[in-house]
């Protein structure tokens, strides 16, 4: 694979993200076979990777597809996806995103009472998916721990009182509810805690088909790194899921979001070394990238394995790993790696999710360009800017 990463800056530059399509179908499959219920849906999180060929292949596998935004359904809607098979997950939108998803026909979760009575006044007998907050603290960090009673997501579980006035004041038909605790989820027990919880909350929904438990899977960033053990976690889980059913007497659709478990581990991220600056502290390797590429390092304090494919046996040397924003741009700090030269290559691993979705134009620098690979052949699925993705939409007013 090495040689095959260098082919490709060969072919289509550096920097580069790369995702491996035989990945992504190894972990949809090992998503699919691990639960054990009548109905399954997964939806894949357009948001970890919205790149229209991602979302077309994912679509050939069978999934389906969850959306934060309407820009992201459509998205979905050209890759392929039908409207019915989209989940329409947002936070704090306004009317007119919901009018315009409901217009596009895909499946609406509301996360608030206002936005449930708004949308039961306007739309008659609309079938509504409710997100609850459970009030539990899930999630790896705080900026992605949402499920507890601080957090601005969902309706309190608390609230379903008034919900259930709402939607009989309105004629609302709520036929699905959503939970959704936070991504890198260290407890996996938190969904079983989840589960009981908003089952429970179920109970009065009499026009419910379906329960959609988000995600929060946890992918391993570094080797001995704490990860999901989906197949022992679809044992458990699936017991509880159909317990539940056979209680109510009905088969319900179990239905869940996942991102990073489909697309973090296919995904590569390929730099090359512009500088090594030996300084009278450390010694600092500068690649042609910045956080503008690839943001969860500065933002989440994320681990990202790094592997020098210039030089995987050289000495090991201790490096801190930086970029070329103008303003603290740290990749990695105190990283052991096999001795770093100028022009060398690096590879980040885990670069599937919240990556190239999360890139920006900061200090007016171009996105980089996007390769899939599939059973040994490369596809450009997205072009490295330039200088006219840059300035098309602007206005130069000449003064
Ligand atoms: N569903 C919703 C509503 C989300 O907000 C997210 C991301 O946080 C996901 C699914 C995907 O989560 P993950 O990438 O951890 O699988």
């Amino acid at each position: 694979m090495q040689n095959d990463f260098k082919d490709l800056l060969k072919k289509y530059g550096a920097p580069l993200y790369v995702y491996d399509a035989n990945i992504i179908s190894k972990k949809y499959n090992e998503f699919f076979q691990a639960f054990d219920v009548k109905n399954l849906d997964i939806h894949y999180a357009c948001k970890a990777l919205s790149n229209l060929s991602i979302l077309s292949f994912l679509n050939s596998l069978g999934a389906k597809l969850d959306c934060v935004s309407v820009q992201e359904v459509q998205l979905g809607i050209k890759a392929g996806f039908l409207p019915a098979d989209i989940m329409f997950t947002p936070n704090g939108i306004g009317e007119a995103e919901y009018d315009q998803a409901i217009a596009l026909g895909v499946n609406i979760n509301a996360d608030n009472l206002e936005m449930v009575e708004y949308l039961g006044k306007t739309y008659q007998g609309l079938k509504l998916c409710i997100r609850i907050n459970p009030h539990l603290l899930g999630g790896g960090n705080s900026k992605i721990s949402v499920g507890h009673i601080d957090s601005k997501f969902g309706i309190s579980i608390h609230q379903m009182p008034l919900l259930q006035r709402l939607a009989n004041k309105y004629g609302i038909c709520i036929n699905g509810v959503h939970v959704h605790t936070g991504s890198d989820i260290l407890d996996g027990d938190i969904f079983i805690r989840a589960a009981e919880l908003i089952l429970q909350a179920a109970e009065g929904f009499e026009n419910l088909e379906y329960i959609d438990f988000g995600s929060g899977f946890k992918v391993a960033y570094k080797p001995d790194d704490y990860f999901t053990n989906i197949e022992k976690f679809g044992k458990k889980f699936s017991e509880v899921f159909n317990d539940f059913c056979q209680k109510k007497g009905k088969d319900f659709t179990l239905k869940f979001e996942p991102g990073k478990f489909l697309v973090s581990e296919a995904g590569s991220f390929l730099t090359s070394v512009n500088v090594v600056k030996q300084t009278t502290a450390c010694t600092f390797v500068h690649i042609d990238s910045g956080f503008n590429h690839l943001i969860r390092p500065m933002f989440y304090d994320a681990y990202h394995e790094i592997e020098n494919i210039s030089n995987p046996k050289g000495d090991k040397k201790l490096y801190n790993v930086v970029g070329y924003i103008c303003e603290s741009d740290t990749f990695a700090n105190d990283r052991i790696l096999p001795e770093v030269k100028k022009g060398d290559i690096l590879r980040f691993k885990n670069a599937g999710a919240y990556c190239y979705s999360m890139s920006s134009n900061y200090n007016s620098r171009y996105r980089p360009a996007e390769v899939l690979i599939k059973d040994g052949n490369s596809f450009l699925i997205r072009k490295r800017e330039t200088i006219e993705d840059l300035i098309s939409g602007q206005m130069l007013i000449n003064f």
